[in-house]
This record gives C-alpha cells, structure tokens and sequence, in this order.
C-alpha cells in the first residue's frame, strides 16, 4: 500500500513510516492516513477526521493532522475503544491499499518508452487542499487538479514548486468593505509536508542561495517544494518563499530563478530523473537554461543543447491578457541568472533576445512567455479559443510560419477533478444511478451519459438538497462575519436568516481580477432589485473573491458588492464571503443553481470554476469566453452576448448587462419556477440534466491528463 517507490535515499524512511502503519497505534494509522494527500478526494477519509472533532475540522479548515494536533486524550481514547470507528478506519485502510493495487490507465496504454517516462511538472502554486495555503487561484487549482488525476491515472509525474510561510494571503473585509490583507505564518511541522533533509545551493546573482526541499505527497505523486527561508541565508534571500505573489517586480524575478534554476537542481538532489518537463505558466521558464547549462557541461553545443531541450518540453500558457505575462528588465535578469546563462556563452542582450519578440529590439525587455516558446516544442493554450487568441498574440515569435494557423501553438482544454469537486451528497445519487462505478471510469469512459436515467424527482431532490447545504453554509458564514467585525447581535440575527432555500440561487465566485468584471450585474441596481425581488420568481445572489493585494481596483470591485449587500434593496438576498478558498469553491458550486461568469471576452484563457456545478446539476450562464463556446449547445445553460468583441469597452459592458437582465428575467427564473401539477420544474431540470451529462465528461482533469499525455508528453519523451 506504499506509494508507488522511488530510488531515492529516502524510501526506507518511508517505509518504516509505512510499517509503522501495520501497528495497532491508533494515531499513527490515522497519521499515515493524513499525510497522504489522497484524503483530499477519498470523502470516507475525510468522514474519519471530522468525526474525532467537527468543530476544530472547521477551524482548521479541515485539517486531518489539525484536527489529530488538538484533540483531547478522553476524547482519543473513546475512538480508540469504538468499535464502529475502528471498522471505519480499516475500511478506509482497505480502499487505500485497493487504490495503489489497482492497474492504472497509464500502466495500460503505455509501451516502450512511453512507459519509461517521467514527467517534471513545474508551476508557482498548487492547490491541493484549502488547510494548505499555497495558491492564489485558477492556475493553482488547474495544477492541485492535474496532480491528482495523473495520480489516478498512474501518469507518472513528479511536481516543483516553492513553499511560501505564509502562503497567499487571508482576506477579511471591514465595516465599509475595504480588503484586510491577513499574513498568517505557517508552521510546516504541522502540516503534511515531510522535510527531506535535502540541501541544495541555487546560484542567484553573486549569492547561492541555500534552500531545503521538502516533499508533498498528493497520492501517486510527489511535489518537491524549495524553502528559502533557512539560516544562514540573508534576509533578502529568505524573503524569496515569505508569500505567493508578493513583494517587489525584483523579489519575483529571484523567486523565478529559484523555481527554474533550483527547480532543476532539486529534483537531481532527490534523484529523480525526469524525460519529460512540463512548465505550466512562463513562471518556471529558467529551467530550460539550467537544463541547457547541464547539457553544454556534457559536451554539447548551445544549437544542440537547445534542440534536446526544446524537444523535452512541454510549455502551457495560461492567459491573453498582456499584463499577465512577466517581462524583466535585462540588466536585471543578467544580474541574477548570470551563473546559469554565462556558460552558455549568452551576455545580456544574447539572452535577453531569448525571450524578446524581436530578437534585437533593445528597447523590448525580457519575456517569461517568449523565453518559454523559444525553449519549448510543445506548447498549448488551455481552451480552444485560447490557443487560437494566443497563436494571434505569438505569431510575430515564429517568423517561419507563413500563417496564423501555421503557429505551432495549440490547445488542452483545462478541466476539474471530479472527485475534488463532487459534493458527497451529489456522490451518493450518483453511486446508485450511474453503474459501474463511475468513479473508476477511465479518461475514454462517459460514466455520465447515464445521468439521463436519473428520474426527474431525484435530480430535482437532489439540486433542493444542495440548496439548502448551500443556504446553511450562506448563514453560517455571514454570522461568522458579522461577529468577526465585532457587528452587534442584531446583524448576526439578520444574518442568520439571510436567504431562502428555496428560492434559485446564482453565484459567482473568482478571482476579483477586473476583466471578470464581478459587479456588472449591478449595473443597473434599480432592473436587479425588481429581478430579485419580484413577487413570484425571486431570486438570490452569492458572490466571493479575492483580489490581489495590489490590485486597488480589484479590492474597488470587492468593497463594491459589498456595499450592495447592505443596501435596503439588496439585504438578505445578497451576500458577499470572505476569503474565497476551495472549501467556498466547493460550497458554492455544488449549492448554487446557477453558476454566473461575465468577464470580457477574450481574456478568461479558460476558467474551470463553471465546470463544477454541472458535476450537481448546476447551470452555467456565461459569457461566450473560455472552455464555455466548446461546450454551449442551447441546452445545457444560457450564453451572455453574441460571441462577439467590441472596441469600446463601455458600450460592451452595457451590452452585455442588457442581454444578463434580459437572460434573467425571460428564461432563467421562468423556467426554475414554472411548476408542473407534480410540483417540478421540467423544463429546468431538462436544462440540468443537459449540463450533467455534456459538462462533466468533457471538462475532467482525467480527459485533459489522457490529452497532455497523448498530445505531449508521449511525444516530447520520444515515444
Ligand atoms: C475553481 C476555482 C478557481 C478557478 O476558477 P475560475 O473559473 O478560473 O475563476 C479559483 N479559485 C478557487 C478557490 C476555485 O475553487
């Protein structure tokens, strides 16, 4: 039952941990069974932690080794006199091992080479669970989502990142709705991260910089992730794992050499010795200089140490929109990565037209995409309009194309991890109805097609049921609000009776990045307020997102809504959460009837937050932008807009509000409340029924992985 083995000095270690396993120790079973991040989507695992104590589960924001840390010993010695508890355990015991046993996808289709592969994975933040604050937003949980189902599919993969103290940032509201930015500082003892005792010195400028590298275990896969923050080094330099995204244009570029550059050297210092090398997003783009700097100190020419280098990687760019790219000052990239660049026999402006459009042009600084696409042969957008919008962007970086279409840019459409996502509820139906086991069905598979035999009564159960999950977890959050601001009892009281389960609820929740543009729907307040309010059909909002620290107007957004939630036309039917994590993702997207998205098309690359509630019977009401243009087909949810991009930005933002309201109050809420003699709305739950069955096949991590290894990384290993 041990993950898959390693040749690395560390197995024994773990093994004995593993052994340790096959004792009687109560707490040392359930600790093997938390520091295996394969909890995260096995809901009897999680059932085990939250039974010991739901409400330090809560405050832990479910964590397995939180919940272990804090309980009392009365409390531990009755589960270890429980028999049902124990019978539990055992269970969970046994479908882990049964997990690791089974024959995996890729031990099937793989031959030859393509099974000796082995893929590095390199990105700036993962999402794998909400106790384990390491990520911001969408590219995190795309990278948290495709770890797992290459665990599940046996793809064998090791993933790079970087372990931040405090991780993103914690996000409160005040009285007025302006953003409190709350850094917590994470004791990684106390989480489930083993330290590998391995050292490695990664040059950056003059300095090396000394970093360990502790180790993730995310089922099947292992994330290697690099702390600066060690003795000895100065304090600069331990600021280059203080927090996600944070800090000075300078602390980001350092922290982007030491996940490239030491990206590199820490998967050689654990022994790994991966094929293949996957840079999702430009952040991690060094690393191709380091693997060229290693193959020039082998004896090969620049010419040839880039070709092998090109030919290995695989290169994902995740967005349109041109800020979102990272472009360095050359001085200053040549300060920092001259100990990897220089025995390439590269000065300053040699590398900086690595990564410039235009080769030559001093006045363009260094691009992390561009140097990304010049180092690799193997690179995609993350929907198919993406890859057509980026082919368009990145023409001018391949002037042998003679067309737009001759650019060697495609696409992989992102999607979810089904079981991450999958409300446990909605994963009971489903266990009955969509036979054999949908949960073993593989990337080719379509488990959900059988979703059309789930009678009409039990969806619409089932949707009512999430509703008012949803509900309860609107009210409880609110009062937690409310009584953090030091609001009276009043407001807690108003918050407890905040919205109504059964009245169709529409959620939004995302990143508060302004091109999602989150209050468009409050462009006209007086038509919004008629819609939730109206006598017969009314309905509700649920909004929640966080905005960098730095982005004002982003945070404007946030305070915004707020400001709307506590307008007497509003109160009650609108509710802003805080801190936006994935124990909100899941909350909402399984809860909500809607799922709203309304950025400005085309700047949502793809968005995955819209692939979820399809997984419970939600419906999308989007924006033709993303992954939703692969999938609209009448049927399975409604498009905002026609598809088309306007030049001037305020006639595109009334357009595209008029067509909302005009969505909202003719076909929305008159389908979910047209009833029929039994009391159901059939045509809504036709509608639902469409979105389950199309969205959630297409729109798995499980397809998206089968893509990366079929489309990429089987060719880039040679096989
Ligand atoms: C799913 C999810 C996202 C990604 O959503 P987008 O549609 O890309 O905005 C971001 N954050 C959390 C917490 C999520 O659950």
């Amino acid at each position: 039952m041990t993950p898959k083995k390693r040749a690395t000095g560390r197995t024994s270690k773990k093994s004995a941990r593993q052994s340790a396993a096959a004792t009687n120790d109560l707490r040392t079973r359930l600790e093997v069974i938390a520091r295996d991040l394969l909890w995260t989507w096995t809901p009897s695992a999680q059932a085990l932690f939250a039974q010991i104590d739901p409400l330090q589960w809560e405050a832990t924001k479910q964590s397995p080794l939180g919940v272990l840390g804090r309980v009392n010993p009365e409390r531990f010695a009755a589960l270890e006199a429980d028999r049902g508890y124990l019978a539990r355990v055992k269970a969970v015991e046994a479908e882990r091992a049964a997990y690791y046993r089974a024959k995996t996808w890729h031990a099937r289709e793989a031959k030859g080479a393509r099974r000796r592969m082995q893929v590095a994975y390199l990105c700036s933040e993962y999402a794998v669970h909400e106790s384990l604050q390491q990520y911001s937003g969408g590219l995190g949980v795309l990278a948290g989502d495709h770890l797992k189902s290459a665990s599940d599919l046996g793809v064998p993969l090791v993933a790079v990142g970087l372990l931040y103290q405090h991780g993103y940032y914690i996000q409160e509201f005040d009285a007025k709705g302006a953003t409190r930015v709350l850094y917590p500082r994470y004791e990684f003892g106390g989480l489930p991260i083993e330290d590998t005792g391995v050292d490695i010195a990664v040059p950056i400028g003059r300095r090396k910089v000394n970093v360990r590298v502790w180790k993730q275990q995310v089922g099947r896969v292992p994330i290697y992730l690099l702390d600066a923050d060690r003795q000895g080094n100065r304090p600069e330099d331990r600021q280059l794992t203080e927090g996600l995204y944070k800090g000075e244009p300078d602390l980001r570029l350092r922290q982007q050499v030491l996940l490239g550059v030491g990206g590199i050297l820490a998967l050689e210092a654990v022994g790994e010795s991966p094929t293949v090398f996957h840079l999702n997003e430009g952040h991690a783009a060094f690393a191709s200089l380091e693997r060229m700097r290693t193959a020039m100190q082998g004896g090969e020419s620049f010419e040839r140490a880039l070709e092998q280098v090109k030919r290995s990687t695989v290169f994902t760019t995740h967005t349109p929109v041109p800020a979102g790219h990272d472009r360095y000052d050359p001085k200053d990239v040549w300060e920092y990565l001259r100990p990897t660049a220089a025995p390439l026999g590269l000065d300053a402006q040699s590398l900086a037209d690595m990564g410039r459009v235009e080769p030559g042009d001093r006045s363009e600084q260094l691009c992390m995409t561009v140097l990304a696409l010049r180092t690799a042969a193997h690179v995609n957008g993350v929907s198919a309009l993406h890859g057509r919008v980026s082919r368009e962007m990145w023409a001018r970086v391949y002037p042998q194309a003679t067309s737009v279409e001759e650019v060697p840019i495609g696409h992989i459409t992102n999607g979810v991890h089904t079981r991450t996502w999958l409300s446990p509820a909605a994963g009971d139906v489903y266990e009955r109805w969509l036979k054999p086991d949908w949960n073993a069905a593989g990337p080719d598979d379509d488990p959900w097609a059988r979703a059309a035999d789930i009678p009409d009564e039990e969806l619409w159960a089932l949707r009512r049921r999430l509703r008012s999950e949803l509900v309860q977890f609107v009210r409880t959050r609110l009062r937690r609000q409310a009584m953090g601001r030091g609001a009276d009892a009043v407001e807690a009281a108003i918050a407890s009776e905040a919205f109504d389960r059964d009245v169709l609820t529409i959620g939004f929740a995302r990143r508060f990045a302004t091109y999602k543009r989150a209050p468009l729907i409050f462009r006209d307040p007086e038509r919004l307020a008629a819609i939730l309010d109206h006598a017969k059909r009314p309905v509700q909002l649920v909004f929640a997102g966080k905005a960098h620290p730095r982005d004002k107007a982003g945070q404007a957004y946030a305070q915004t809504i707020h400001e709307f939630t506590r307008d007497a036309r509003f109160v009650g039917r609108v509710a802003l959460i805080e801190e936006y994590d994935m124990q909100v993702g899941r909350a909402l997207t399984s809860g909500c009837d809607v799922w709203l998205n309304n950025p400005i098309r085309p700047h949502e690359a793809s968005g995955t937050s819209g692939m979820k509630p399809p997984l419970h019977g939600g419906i999308n009401l989007s924006i033709l932008d993303g992954w939703w243009p692969e999938s609209y087909d009448g049927t399975n949810g409604w498009a905002i807009g026609d598809g088309k991009e306007r030049d001037d930005q305020e006639a595109q933002d009334a357009a595209d509000a008029e067509d909302l309201y005009r969505l909202l109050e003719k076909q929305v809420a008159p389908e979910f409340y047209r009833r029929d003699k039994d009391g159901l709305p059939r045509a809504w739950i036709a509608r639902a029924r469409a979105s389950l069955t199309k969205v959630p096949r297409q729109f798995s991590t499980h397809r998206m992985v089968a893509d990366y290894v079929r489309q990429a990384y089987w060719p880039a290993a040679g096989g």
